[in-house]
């Protein structure tokens, strides 16, 4: 809300508003539109201007602007391609993370297996040489 120069009052709407186009400093690219508010001061009467809003615009040759909007629409398309390529890796990640986790287990499965076909070996060995000793004590008897 701008406040009068002389008073201090402050006006929230302008007597009129009109449009400014400013031409760049040297050595710069681009127009400026300034919006510029007239407002009198319901107080003391005193007029005053306030730019209400900026625009800054660049003048770009229509060829050029067309080509860097197709360059745009190419990246769009390239990117949204990058995307559906990451996210078939991403899951073909995840499938082999799975497949990984599905060999670790048969694997861990089959050590076992041949642990258990160890303990079956050496329980039928301590059954033989149960039954020798016994035979063996029979003998002594
Ligand atoms: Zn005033």
């Amino acid at each position: 809300m701008p406040a009068c120069p002389k008073c201090g009052n402050k006006e929230t709407v302008p007597t009129k508003v009109y449009s400014v186009i400013v031409e760049p400093p040297e050595g710069e690219r681009g127009l400026t539109e300034k919006k510029v508010g007239m407002y009198t001061c319901s107080k003391c009467g005193t007029k005053f201007p306030t730019v209400v809003s900026r625009q800054k615009y660049l003048i770009v040759a229509a060829e050029q602007l067309s080509t860097l909007q197709k360059k745009l629409k190419s990246f769009e398309s390239e990117n949204k391609h990058l995307k559906e390529k990451l996210d078939a890796l991403m899951l073909e990640q995840k499938e082999l993370k799975e497949e990984l986790e599905r060999i670790k287990h048969e694997h861990e499965l089959r050590e076992l297996e041949i642990r258990l076909k160890e303990l079956e070996s050496y329980i039928g060995y301590l059954r033989k040489e149960k039954s020798e000793l016994e035979r063996k004590a029979a003998d002594m008897t």
